[in-house]
Formats: C-alpha cells, sequence, structure tokens
C-alpha cells in the first residue's frame, strides 16, 4: 500500500471525527479519508449540546497536556481556520471550590497542574471573597482558579470550521449510517452502511461518541462507553456576568455565563444515572430538587434565578475511569478509538485529531504522548481514574 492509495473511514463526523479528518490532512496523510456522518444537523450529537469550556485543572497530567494544546489553537483560531474564523473564545478561568477536608487534595492538584503547565491561583475563602464578592465562602476550605488557558467557545462555530476546512483539504463527508464492519485476515477491511454498500478501509477510526460502545460491539469488542444524560438549564439571574468565571461548586453544581445569562448543571446520582439511549428529556426535577438549593447556597442572590429554558445532551462515558479511549485495538490494529471522554471530549478534540492522525501517519506519537490512554488498559481493567470530573 502506498501512502496515495491508503484509506481511512472515520464512523462519526462530529467534533471529534473532524478533528481526526483534517488533522490527518495536517500530518501530511495523502490517501483518501471518509467521514461518515449518519445527521448532518447534529441535531443529537453531543458536541452541538455541550456546555464547550475548557480547563487544565485535571488530576492526570496527560489530560492538562491535551487542553493546553486546544487552548492555543482556540487562542490562535485564525491562524489555523483562516481570517474569518471565529468560534467567541472566552478566556476565563475555570473557579474550583473546595472543602476544608479536601483542601490539602486539592492544593497537591494545582501544584500539580502548574507543573505541568498550567497557570493556576490557588486561593483562601478570604481570597476568594475579596475576588468574588457575591459568593458564600463560609464553609469552603480552598478554591483553585485558572488564570490562563480556561474559558468557554462556541463548540457549534468549531465544528463547522473543521468541516470547512478538512472539506477543502479533500476529506469526503459521506451521509450515511454506519452498520456493521467486516473484518478480513484480523483486520477492518470495510465498513458497511445501511444502504447496503460498504466503505473498503486500511484504517477505521471509532468516533461515534455516545454511540462508539456499539460500533465497538460490531467486532464484539467490550468497549465500557455509554450514553449518559446530563441536562443543562439556561437561566436569568440579578447577578452581574462580568468577571464571572466558569464556577465548580465542590457540591458538584457548575454555573458560568452564558449571554445576557448563565447555564447551570450537576450530573444525577449514580443510581439515577442509567444508559441513556435515545432519551434527551431534560431531567427538569433536577433543578428545582437539587441544582437550585445547591447554587442558591453558594451564590444567594441565585435566590431570584429564573429558567429560560433547558436541554439535554450525551456524555459518552467511559465507565471504567472518565477518561479518553485513543489509539489502536491491540489485536485488530487497524481499528483505532477515539471516544469515552465523559464530558471534556470538545475541549480535548484538537490533541485527540493530532494524536489519531501521528499514529496512522507516522506509526507512533509524535509530539504528546497518550498511550496511558490506550485500549489496553481495557483489555487489562486497569482504570487510569481522572479524579477531577463533573
Ligand atoms: C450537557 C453536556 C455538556 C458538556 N460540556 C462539555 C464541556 O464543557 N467541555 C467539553 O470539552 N466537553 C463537554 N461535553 C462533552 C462533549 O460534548 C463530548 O465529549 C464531545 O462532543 C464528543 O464529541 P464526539 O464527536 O466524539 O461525539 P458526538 O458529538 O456525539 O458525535 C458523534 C457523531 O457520530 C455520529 N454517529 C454515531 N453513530 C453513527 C453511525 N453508526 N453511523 C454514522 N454516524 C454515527 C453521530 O450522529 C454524531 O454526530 C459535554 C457534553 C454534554 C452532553
Amino acid at each position: 500500500m502506498t501512502q496515495q492509495s491508503a484509506s481511512v473511514v472515520i464512523i462519526g463526523g462530529a467534533i471529534i471525527g473532524s478533528f481526526v479528518a483534517y488533522s490527518l490532512r495536517r500530518e501530511g496523510f495523502k490517501g483518501s479519508i471518509k467521514v461518515i456522518e449518519r445527521d448532518s444537523t447534529y441535531q443529537f450529537s453531543s458536541t452541538a449540546l455541550s456546555a464547550s469550556s475548557i480547563r487544565t485543572q485535571f488530576g492526570c497530567s496527560f489530560n492538562i497536556g491535551m487542553s493546553l494544546y486546544s487552548a492555543s489553537v482556540f487562542k490562535n483560531i485564525r491562524q489555523w481556520f483562516g481570517e474569518d474564523a471565529d468560534i467567541g473564545f472566552e478566556e476565563r478561568g475555570y473557579l474550583m471550590l473546595g472543602s476544608p477536608e479536601g483542601a490539602d487534595i486539592q492544593r497537591a492538584n494545582a501544584l500539580m497542574q502548574r507543573e505541568h503547565g498550567a497557570s493556576v491561583d490557588i486561593l483562601s475563602p478570604e481570597q476568594t471573597l475579596q475576588r468574588f464578592p457575591w459568593l458564600n465562602v463560609d464553609d469552603l476550605g480552598i478554591a483553585t482558579y485558572g488564570a490562563a488557558n480556561e474559558g468557554w467557545f462556541d463548540a457549534w462555530a468549531l465544528l463547522q470550521l473543521v468541516r470547512r476546512e478538512a472539506r477543502k483539504l479533500g476529506v469526503d463527508y459521506v451521509q450515511a449510517r454506519a452498520s456493521g464492519l467486516t473484518c478480513t485476515n484480523g483486520k477492518v477491511s470495510a465498513v458497511r452502511l445501511d444502504d447496503g454498500s460498504s466503505l473498503p478501509c486500511d484504517w477505521c477510526v471509532n468516533a461515534a461518541g455516545p454511540a462508539s460502545g456499539k460500533v465497538a460491539g460490531w467486532l464484539d469488542i467490550a468497549l465500557p462507553v455509554e450514553p449518559r444524560k446530563r441536562t443543562v438549564f439556561h437561566i436569568k439571574a440579578p447577578v452581574s456576568t462580568e468577571g464571572f468565571p466558569m464556577l465548580f461548586d465542590n457540591s458538584g453544581a457548575w454555573i458560568r455565563p452564558e449571554g445576557d445569562g448563565f447555564i447551570a448543571g450537576i450530573a444525577p446520582l449514580d443510581h439515577l444515572d442509567p444508559n441513556a439511549d435515545g432519551d434527551f428529556e431534560p431531567a427538569h426535577e433536577l433543578l428545582e430538587d437539587v441544582l437550585w438549593p445547591l447554587l442558591a447556597h453558594r451564590i444567594p442572590a441565585l435566590e431570584q434565578m429564573r429558567l429560560q429554558r433547558s436541554w439535554a445532551g450525551h456524555y459518552e462515558m467511559n465507565l471504567l475511569d472518565h477518561n479518553g479511549v485513543i489509539g489502536a485495538h491491540h489485536e485488530i490494529d487497524n481499528f483505532l478509538f477515539a471516544t469515552g471522554f465523559s464530558g471534556h471530549g470538545v475541549m480535548h478534540s484538537p490533541a485527540t485529531g493530532r494524536a489519531i492522525a501521528e499514529l496512522i501517519t507516522h506509526g507512533q506519537y509524535q509530539t504528546l504522548d497518550l498511550s496511558p490512554l490506550g485500549f489496553e488498559r481495557i483489555r487489562d481493567n486497569r482504570p487510569i481514574v481522572e479524579s477531577v470530573v463533573y
């Protein structure tokens, strides 16, 4: 096989699949690239329904490295995607609040994040109150604030840019539903489509988001990635959005500015968080019963909030350890995973695209070594737990 005659087929054409396709061309891959996407409106994709924020405050160093790379892309978006490129990147920190009992761990985490290049301020409750006077800090022991490379952006605009650029570079988007994989001599040789046709391939990338566990199942591979529903509430409140951070309360509640209001959410308890396949109904009761009281405790002015609208999307939840799965299957070695990000896939899409492109084009990582995220840990049931998850 020559570079020119080689072919990659990517299942899933939202933010991860599109960054993989685009990055392959940037890495110099010359063969054919086809992206199979069943819904060109992306109505139910995680990408379109996400809160589109980026942080560097992680417990695993590779996640910090991925975020720093992504932030450099977001901050220089015009250099990457042309003068008209605009993803509305608002560089503003995550304010992570911690209890007195959790303070030592959070401080140690922040020091580790700094060692890996993140800019993280460590604040006492008093310092936190000085910077954010509308906060109730009575029961806090610590706060950490991302002083650079954190914030939020327009994921939809980013997706449109990457798709546009990928197309310009000769990537072919195929509107179809992938329905099966054909294996020949221990390799994926074709992706079957639901119209009965097949697309032959030398590499197949599973970027199907919450459906990627199902896609792996076509090869009898047990990939523990499932759709888990997360509801976002858009509210108005008599609180200024000026300087308001992406706030993560120690209760698990989060809130950040969106336009002249806010968006907020909280994960349901584990036993109320089943496989959500096909369920996009917002969990309305979460706001009244759980989220509102927690937010009003932390920010008393939020007693006055008014709900504008709500929506629900799916995390592609990696049930083993909440970390992405990136790289080839250990036996079917032309079948690559780019999934399982469990709530941080949009922010890590540029780094994931580059990683998969390096593996296909050069046979190994050239920049960030993401081998800890490989499938082997899934095979061996060896979690690398990301402790900072929401
Ligand atoms: C409420 C919410 C808030 C979030 N907040 C953040 C955040 O602040 N920051 C962050 O980084 N991440 C966040 N995430 C997570 C982030 O949205 C995801 O990690 C990311 O979008 C995953 O991208 P993806 O391309 O893998 O998946 P998706 O966007 O779901 O794309 C997968 C695509 O594959 C297609 N597909 C699936 N099966 C097939 C098939 N058989 N044939 C053809 N096509 C198929 C689907 O149609 C879909 O378009 C959030 C998610 C949710 C739900």
